[in-house]
Formats: C-alpha cells, structure tokens, sequence
C-alpha cells in the first residue's frame, strides 16, 4: 500500500515537473525518496550514489537540508601527528582533512612532520566572539548621534536582556558604525562551544523587539547590514576580528628544512618575498598567505562547519623570516567561525571526526573545545603554508600534484 502511494505521489509530481511539496503524510525518508525518484524522472538520470545517507534523516530534513534528496560524499584524509603547544592543547593530535584536491593531505602531512621534528607549533587565541549587525534607519545625523549614545549607555540592560535568549550566550561589546542617518551597531557575542550564528541572530532580533525599538522609536531596517560582515571577504573582519582569532608560530630548522622540506632557508625565504609578499601586493589580495583557504575548507568540511565561512576564515597573513636556526614561520587566522556543538557538527561522520580532535560537543569548561578546534586549525593551516612555500621554492608544485593529483600514487 505505502509503495502504491509513494508510485502515485512520484508520478503526479514528474507530471507537474516538481520536486515540491511532497505530501507531509509520508515519513521523512519516503519523503526524501520520492523528491529523488522525481527528479530522476524529470532529468532523465539515474542518482544511485546519491541514495542512502547514513545521517538521520528527520534530524536532517528538520534542521540542516531543505528538499532532501540524499547526500554527497567527500574523501576524508588524515594528517599528523602535529605537536601544538597552546591554552587548550598541549599535545600532539591527527587532523582530519575532507577534500577532493590530490596533493593536499600530502602537502600538509609533510608540514605537519616538519613542525613536530622542529619541537611544535606554539598556538595563542587572541580573542573569540561571533557578531552581527543590523541596520537602523534615524531621521538624521543628529539624531543617530543620540541613539549611539543611548546604545553605549544601555549596554548593561542590552547585555541582560541578550541573556533571555540562550544559556550559553553573553555580549561582550557593541561598536556602532555611522553612515548618514544608518546606525550600523556590530555586536559581539560569546557563543561558548557553538559557531554562534543562530544564537546571535536570535538575541539581536530579540533584543531589538523587546527593548532598543520600544525605548528609543527607532527602527531596525534590516537584522544583518552587512557590517557583520558575515561570510563576506571585508577589511572589518580582518581588523576588528570575527569568530575565533588566532595565531600560530614555528622555527623551521636547517636539518628539517634540509631532510624533510628538501629545500634551503634562503630558497623559502625568497618564494615567501616574491610570492606572498610582492605577489599578494599586486594582486590586491585581502589575505596575505599561500593556502590557508585549502586547510581551513578541509578541516571545516570535515567537522561539520558552515562552509561559506570559509571567505572570511582565509584570510589570514603568513610571516616567513631567515633566523640562525633556520625559518622562523607565523600564521594569523583573525576571523575563524566555528564550533563543536550546533549547524553540522552533530552529523554522524562530522561528529566522528571531531573526536579525532577530542572536541565533539560541549567542552569542560563551556567553550573551551571550540577553542581548541581553533587552535588546532589555526597550527594546520601553517603546516600547510610550511610545506607549500618549501615546494615551491624547490620547484615541486607541478612535479606533486602530477605524480598525486593525476598519476594516483597513493601516500
Ligand atoms: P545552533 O545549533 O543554532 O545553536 C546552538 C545551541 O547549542 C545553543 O542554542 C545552545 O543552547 C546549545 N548548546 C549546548 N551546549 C552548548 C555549548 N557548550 N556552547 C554553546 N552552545 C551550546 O548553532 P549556532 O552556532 O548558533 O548556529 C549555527 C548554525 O547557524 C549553522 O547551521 C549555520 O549554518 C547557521 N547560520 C545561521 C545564520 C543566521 O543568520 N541565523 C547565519 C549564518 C549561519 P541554549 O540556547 O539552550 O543555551
């Protein structure tokens, strides 16, 4: 009987050439079934791989996936171990990496090996806070010079009332930005272990309603303005900093830049001249690096993060200078979003690799395992930019991603 309807369903669906709405009488994987096998008809395909997640399938029709046809698989490689010395970690930890870019793994593998043989990564979180910030329309400048004001002399009450919203939740600083009569206030909030999107979303659009709208008559236009600025490459995010921000350092030794890099200090030092700093110049670039985009896509690919916050979670800065032992390194990543509870980090597979890192769910204290996940990142990406400047300066870019991207040795 239930297959007679869903063969019915599926056809009045093909006829009509839409996947939506299928009736909400059919529980979520006959659902997501019939959305499949209608678009197998109307485009005429066959979508045998994308068929049977091992995900929960109401969880994720309900909060991850609209329209829900199936899944998408990514390889997941590892590297390590890498020696990290930080806060919230002090030890040596594997990384998971998803991607489909051959060399990749391999690259930041061997990056990972010349740190740990070079005594560790020391990591330093500067600071951590999610933000948002919506747009108020004033009548004028003199007016939106008032509101300001109200603003910066409210923040106790904002703060309290931002609490209502979320137990895990507090504000740490609004800073207003005026354009003409728009008041553009960034609030920044801590979000403890989750990324924070949501909860800052909510306490805004609570904390506007119930109290700055009522109290002062002027409206909110828009909950996000832009200024957030979120999942947008911009200046702000780079000075005033977003998510997590943090940084990380090495002394490369002649040994290892010689036995494992298979390169010079003075080669690497003239590739990190000419390419990140003169190259990046040229070009404009916001961010100063040679991959952070790459480490930070495959780590968030793989724990679950919001991809798109990869835009401002790459735009970091790498420093590479000659000192006697050899190569001192340092990457800053200065707007990191993520989290280890909330979005996607709950998924099965995602949630399996986060406890590669020891860092699935809350931490003890609140917080303190999205810190780490942080950290980790943050000594990763500059494994990455280790390896990428030493092939380089060795004229081994194109010689690896032939031999791993296209010839398919396997490491
Ligand atoms: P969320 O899943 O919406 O919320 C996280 C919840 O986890 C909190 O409300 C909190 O509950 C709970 N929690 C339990 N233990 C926690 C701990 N140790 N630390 C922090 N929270 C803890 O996650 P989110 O990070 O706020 O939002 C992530 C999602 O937002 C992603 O799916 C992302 O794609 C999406 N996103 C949204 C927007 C937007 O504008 N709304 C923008 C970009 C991305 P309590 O409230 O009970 O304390």
């Amino acid at each position: 009987m239930t297959n007679i309807k869903k063969t019915r369903e599926i056809q009045k669906l093909a006829k009509k050439k839409s996947i939506r709405p299928v009736s909400s009488t059919f529980e979520y994987e006959d659902q997501m079934d019939i959305r499949r096998q209608v678009l197998e008809k109307i485009t005429h395909t066959k979508l045998t791989h994308i068929n049977s997640p091992t995900f929960d399938v109401k969880t994720v029709s309900t909060k991850n996936c609209e329209n829900l046809i199936g899944k998408i698989e990514i390889p997941l490689g590892v590297a390590g171990p890498l020696k990290i010395k930080g806060n919230f970690i002090n030890g040596e930890t594997f990384v998971p990496l998803a991607t489909t870019e051959g060399a990749l793994v391999a690259s930041v593998n061997r990056g990972c090996k010349a740190i740990t043989e070079s005594g560790g990564a020391y990591v330093y979180l500067e600071q951590s806070g999610i933000t948002r910030a919506p747009i108020f329309r004033t009548n004028n400048l003199m007016q939106a010079k008032k509101f300001v004001s109200w603003i910066k002399s409210h923040f106790d009450d904002i703060a309290q009332k931002v609490k209502e919203t979320s137990s895990h939740i507090t504000l740490l600083s609004i800073t207003p930005y005026i354009a003409g009569r728009n008041v553009y206030p960034r609030f920044v909030f801590d979000t403890q272990d989750a990324m924070g999107m949501n909860m800052a979303t909510f306490a805004c659009d609570h904390v506007i309603r119930m109290y700055i709208e009522k109290s002062t008559k002027v409206r909110c236009v828009a909950l996000s303005g832009n200024v957030c600025s979120d999942k947008k490459a911009s200046w702000m995010n780079k000075i005033e900093k977003r998510g997590h921000s943090v940084h990380a350092d090495v002394v490369i030794t002649k040994d290892v830049i010689r036995e494992i890099l298979k390169t010079s200090p003075e080669a690497i030092v003239d590739t990190y001249t000419r390419k990140i700093l003169i190259g990046s110049a040229i070009s404009g670039s916001i961010g100063f690096n040679a991959q952070h985009a790459n480490i930070v896509a495959s780590i968030f690919a793989a724990t679950g993060q919001d991809l798109a916050h990869v835009v401002e979670g790459s735009l970091g800065t790498t420093t590479a200078e000659l000192v006697e032992e050899g190569v001192y390194f340092s990457v800053f990543l200065p707007a990191l979003p993520l989290g280890t509870v909330g979005g996607g980090t709950s998924l099965a597979t995602q949630k399996e690799a986060l406890s590669i890192l020891e860092v699935a769910g809350g931490g003890n204290p609140s917080g303190s395992h999205a810190k780490k996940l942080a950290e980790i990142t943050a000594a990763a990406v500059m494994a990455g930019e280790v390896s990428l400047l030493s092939a380089i300066a060795a004229g081994d870019l194109a010689k690896a991603h032939k031999k791993l991207g296209r010839e398919g040795i396997a490491l």
